[in-house]
């Protein structure tokens, strides 16, 4: 039996007469860029957030630079991040031309670890960029504290954890905005690419919807901009798809109590690290390898047996081949939790048409390696 790693197509067979008849809308409309399909998606978007404003743009990267620069972020600033995030995040801070300060991850959960954070903070620290890694939220009640303390200002990296919360906060609620991504194989994903940011602030909202259009707010008139929108189709899928997010991510959390359960007691393997409370969406369900000299080996055993497993992300940034290409980069030491769980991650196949003879076929696997 074949596992496959992602449910695109099920997915869209699930729902199809619902995405169908939003992308007959928009084409029979024949408002295709800055319609009123993405209005309508803004609006739901900020209903769902409760966000007082959501703006669509072309991707997650975009989201989170255009965020960055709506906030005077740029050269001589520095932004705080993590060494063990999707490249992408350290990428959106290179772009508006500030410095990449990249810091170690928890042991458990391994997103952002609050102490390096602290470690890190100069006179020159503008931000904190968290990830809400694999699907669970960073810390925000500690981050929200420091940032508090020093001045900085936070934005969420969500590209991986729609809909997912903290034990005591929600998503938004204790930073200056939020970014995601709806590229296909998020949680909530487009067929395409795709981006958003929700914040409360007015300028931010005002200043991202001109820069993404050509710093145009009315006709004719322009100032300093660019082009990342995020196109009607796109939007009219994604408002389909947004009424069924949480179901979606309620199957990943039961899919993930499974492999728990079927999966504990394996000495060769760690099992991924849910904090107290916390609503993690399980956007990627990533084992580590004890002993990170197997990983290589276990994921070529899987991906033989059938299993598509793949690993995010096996590299980190700072270890990226010609890091950091004339970028200005700063690493606050050690990483060592971040390079462990590069060396060590295997994700499993996990998505919500998941089936659980699937499933079991990978429990099946995965139990028999070295037994
Ligand atoms: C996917 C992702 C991004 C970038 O999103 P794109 O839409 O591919 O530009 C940024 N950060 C993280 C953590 C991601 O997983």
């Amino acid at each position: 039996m074949k596992v496959p790693f992602y449910g695109h197509t099920r997915q869209y067979e699930n729902i199809k007469s619902e995405i169908d008849a939003n992308i007959e809308r928009v084409l029979t409309s024949g408002s295709y860029v800055m319609g009123p399909m993405l209005k309508q998606f803004e609006t739901e978007l900020a209903e769902y957030t409760g966000a007082k404003y959501a703006i669509g743009v072309g991707n997650g990267t975009d989201a989170l630079w255009l965020t960055l620069m709506a906030m005077g972020v740029g050269e001589g600033d520095e932004v705080i991040t993590h060494a063990n995030t999707f490249f992408a995040t350290a990428e959106a801070i290179w772009v508006v031309g500030a410095t990449a300060v990249l810091v170690d991850c928890d042991t458990n959960t391994r997103c952002i670890e609050p102490a390096a954070i602290r470690k890190a903070v100069t006179k020159r620290t503008k931000a904190i960029l968290p990830v809400h890694l694999y699907g669970q939220c960073a810390p925000m009640d500690e981050i929200r504290k420091i940032a508090d303390e020093f001045g900085l200002f936070v934005i969420e990296d969500n590209a991986q954890a729609f809909d997912a919360a903290g034990a005591k906060f929600k998503i938004g609620q204790l930073s200056d905005a939020v970014c995601t991504s709806f590229i296909i194989q998020k949680n909530l994903g487009c067929f395409g690419d795709g981006g958003a940011i929700w914040t409360n602030h007015q300028y931010i909202n005002d200043t991202v919807r001109k820069l993404r259009n050509h710093g145009s707010g009315a006709r004719d008139h322009h100032s300093f901009g660019f082009n990342s929108r995020l196109d009607d189709l796109q939007a009219g899928v994604l408002s389909a798809k947004l009424k069924h997010i949480h179901a979606w991510n309620d199957q990943r959390i039961a899919l993930a109590a499974r492999y728990d359960k079927a999966l504990a007691g394996l000495k060769t393997i760690r099992l991924p690290y849910r904090r107290p409370n916390y609503r993690h969406v399980y956007h990627l369900y990533e084992i580590e390898v004890v002993d990170p000299s197997e990983r290589n080996a276990l994921l070529k055993y899987l991906n033989d047996a059938g299993i598509d497993a793949k690993t995010h992300y096996s590299i980190a940034i700072h270890e990226q081949e010609g890091f950091p290409w004339g970028k200005d980069a700063r690493l606050v030491g050690p990483l060592t939790n971040a390079e462990q769980n590069a060396h060590s991650c295997i994700s499993l196949p996990m998505f919500p048409e998941l089936t659980h003879e699937e499933q079991d076929e990978v429990i099946r696997v995965l139990r028999a390696w070295k037994a």
